[in-house]
């Protein structure tokens, strides 16, 4: 895993009122054992990948509480998990990223919201939205709605988000309805602290097993219990949940003197509201400010008394909603209009409809929002005057800076085993032309950022085969599938590999084997060949191809380019129709260094001898034209001036990064590049023999240079 929660682990054992210090993501498991839970899963991705991994390390405290941990095939299998809430008074959790995630469990999240549930349901969504998002950019509001499961937005506040956890435990069984709680990237990261209660033992766990089944029809999805569970739904579960959110106060309203104006927000995004009052004077420093503000704890379903009595004697209120479409706003105006409220209702017009709510974004729409409604005693001049100082403070930052800043696309870590199989598709290219890329998700999606620019489409995890099927019959040349494991294993297997061989398609699918989920924190998947409690499964790639009858199967080092080259040339060219699939297999260098760098550690510190494999470039020989950078695209590449006065082009030059992975010198052979490169081997706690060679050799140069002199 990219981090080791083996220490903070120990935070969640604390009991009632010892303070936990740390991280959200944390915090929020440990809300979950204070909760009572029977089981959790989930499925890794950011910014909730940590909830898994803490649960992956924290298997004595599980076992302890008879607590069952599953890491899930996909978010649909967790999503599943819930049914067991369905039958049985059991809490339980299950994670995952949205709204990818929420995609592919939305079967699975349909019927479980229709069947209800008798234990507590609770959904942890990483809310991937913003700026730093790596994904499609829509909102899980649309789920929730749709499939009537309440929707928490937690202010990021950890006793906040801690209460709100074991609320939403209760609002699940008061309502016999799951519950989603959205946390954006922030508030997974944040730190803080909060006063433990102590963690809970479920009735029903691993150590305190069920004996007789339940079986109640009205539970199943199927007519005729499918319209039932429609109208209980609405006619029960639907006001139940608005008794609860109201009688509970988990939506919380704070006061401000301005009473003539208000703002109703999100409540994962309040404390940037905040921020932005203090920004334009209107707020202190310790979160009290003259704009009174209703927050959403639960933005599905909206109490609309709560939010009639918030507005009433107000003349307009301001709607934080980040994303789109505006489904807050448009609520809101509509339950106020049902009120006879005379209220009026601003939100997209003065805030943007796409995209991330940052300071700047708020300021200038807050600005705007207190420049039209003009409260009274609101000096509007330093309003403005502080939009303004950042406007003049981004010009004077962009004119010191001269020129634009270059741009900097993302690029695979220094020595990716990814890397080298995308310069061998170049150099395959070179000979054959431009081939189709059907790209998947995966660290392998940066191959359609330059320097490969390699990937025609990208339609979700694991489907880099399935994506292909509709181009491969009608492109004149083969077409190359690109999936990660974490992918085939997700998605692949069944929906590329399995359907392409039923439909008997030809084409080409090349599977990066790298042992990990690397690109959401190298999480075990089932080929790394043991599971989170370190069990070896006797899972592999190659078994699985088999098993769906694929035939043609080829296993290739990934930085052998040369290979590499020939075998993707082989399966562009061969006669042989079918699936071809290449399992380009390599560790995730990532993942190899953190493993390897305490060993290496303690072997440094016993004194044992240790190599360090280094590349570098030859000044008198590299010529600049620089296609090695290009065609293999390594940070540790770079270029330097040319130290020769009569040659003006910068020569190549590896940086200290250098992780000797040797793909460089792998690309300047398969491609005929030049001679440039050279390996070094660095020798640490030098052996007596190591020595004496060091000795032949340096003898042997100065030998020759003497001779040249
Ligand atoms: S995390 Fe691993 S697989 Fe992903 S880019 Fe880095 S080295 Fe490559
Ligand atoms: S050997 Fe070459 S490609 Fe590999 S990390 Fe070093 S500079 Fe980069």
């Amino acid at each position: 895993m990219e981090r080791s929660f083996a220490k903070e682990v120990k935070k969640l054992k604390l009991g009632d009122g010892e303070v936990f210090e740390g991280e959200g993501i944390l915090a929020i498991t440990k809300a979950l054992l204070q909760s009572g839970v029977s089981y959790v899963g989930g499925y890794q991705g950011a910014p909730v990948s940590h909830l898994i991994d803490v649960m992956a390390d924290a298997r004595d405290i599980l076992d302890d509480y008879g607590i069952h941990f599953e890491a899930s095939g996909s978010e649909a299998g967790a999503a599943a998990m819930c049914a067991a809430s369905i039958n049985y008074p059991m809490r339980g959790a299950v994670v995952w990223k949205s709204t990818v995630g929420t995609n592919v469990a939305s079967d699975a999240l349909s019927n479980l919201a229709s069947a209800g549930v008798m234990g507590g349901a609770v959904i942890v969504l990483g809310e991937d939205y913003g700026e730093g998002a790596s994904i499609i950019q829509e909102r899980s509001h649309a789920f929730a709605m749709k499939s009537q499961i309440w929707l928490m937005d937690p202010r990021p506040d950890l006793t906040r988000i801690v209460d709100l956890v074991e609320s939403a435990f209760e609002l699940s069984e008061a309502s016999n309805t799951p519950v989603m709680m959205e946390f954006r990237i922030r508030a997974c990261h944040m730190h803080g602290s909060f006063v433990c209660k102590d963690n809970r033992r479920s009735a029903i766990s691993r150590n305190d097993v069920l004996t007789e089944p339940d079986f109640d029809y009205a539970r199943i999805c199927m007519p005729p219990a499918t319209y039932a569970q429609e109208k209980h739904k609405i006619e029960k579960r639907f006001p139940a949940a608005i008794d609860f959110v109201r009688a509970n106060r988990l939506n919380e309203t704070f006061p401000g003197d301005l009473d003539e104006i208000g703002v109703i927000v999100q409540g994962g995004l309040y404390n940037s509201v905040l921020r932005t009052l203090q920004q334009l004077g209107l707020a202190d420093a310790y979160g009290n400010a003259r704009v009174p503000i209703h927050c959403l704890n639960v933005t599905y379903p909206l109490v609309p008394d709560e939010i009639a009595g918030f507005c009433d004697g107000k003349r307009t209120v301001l709607i934080v909603e980040e994303g789109q479409p505006a489904y807050l706003e448009e609520a809101i105006n509509a339950l106020l209009r049902r009120h006879n409220s005379a209220t009026m209702v601003i939100g997209k017009d003065v805030l943007p409809m796409a995209g991330e709510y940052t300071g700047e974004v708020l300021l200038n729409g807050v600005a705007k929002y207190l420049e039209g409604s003009v409260p009274p005693g609101v000096d509007l001049g330093p309003i403005g005057a502080e939009v303004e100082r950042v406007v003049e403070l981004k010009a004077k930052a962009a004119e010191l800076l001269g020129n634009p800043i270059p741009k900097r696309p993302p690029s695979f870590c220094t020595g990716c085993p990814e890397r080298p199989v995308f310069s061998a598709i170049k150099l395959v290219e070179r000979d054959l032309g431009k081939i189709h890329i059907a790209a998947d998700i995966g660290c392998h999606t940066i191959s359609t950022l330059p320097p490969f620019n390699l990937g025609n489409s990208v339609l979700g995890y694991g489907l880099g085969l399935s994506s292909a099927a509709a181009v491969a019959p009608v492109f004149g040349k083969r077409v190359v599938s690109i999936m990660g494991d974490g992918g085939f294993w997700h998605n692949g297997l069944t929906n590329g590999v399995t359907s392409a061989v039923f439909n008997r398609s030809d084409g080409i699918l090349v599977i990066m084997n790298n042992g990990y989920s690397s690109a959401t924190g190298q999480q075990y998947i089932p080929s790394t060949g043991k599971n989170f409690a370190e069990v070896p499964t006797g899972q592999t790639i190659r078994a699985a191809l088999k098993g769906v009858g694929v035939d043609w199967i080829k296993t290739v080092t990934t930085y052998r380019v040369t290979e590499m080259k020939k075998t993707l040339k082989e399966a562009m060219t061969t006669a042989e129709k079918g699936l071809k699939v290449i399992i380009a297999e390599s560790e995730c260098q990532l993942a190899k260094q953190r493993r390897l760098k305490p060993l290496i550690r303690k072997k440094l510190a016993d004194g044992a001898r240790v190599v360090r494999t280094r590349f570098g470039v030859d000044d008198t020989v590299c010529t600049g034209d620089h296609s090695c950078i290009r065609i293999s695209g390594c940070p540790s590449l770079s270029v330097k001036p040319n130290p020769d006065p009569l040659r003006r082009d910068p020569v190549a030059h590896v940086e200290n990064s250098c992780v000797g992975c040797g793909l460089c010198g792998e690309v300047a052979d398969a491609a005929a590049l030049c001679p440039s490169f050279y390996r070094a081997d660095i020798v640490q706690n030098p052996s007596a023999f190591d020595s004496w060679l060091d000795g032949v050799r340096r003898r042997f140069i100065g030998r020759l240079q003497g001779v040249a002199a």
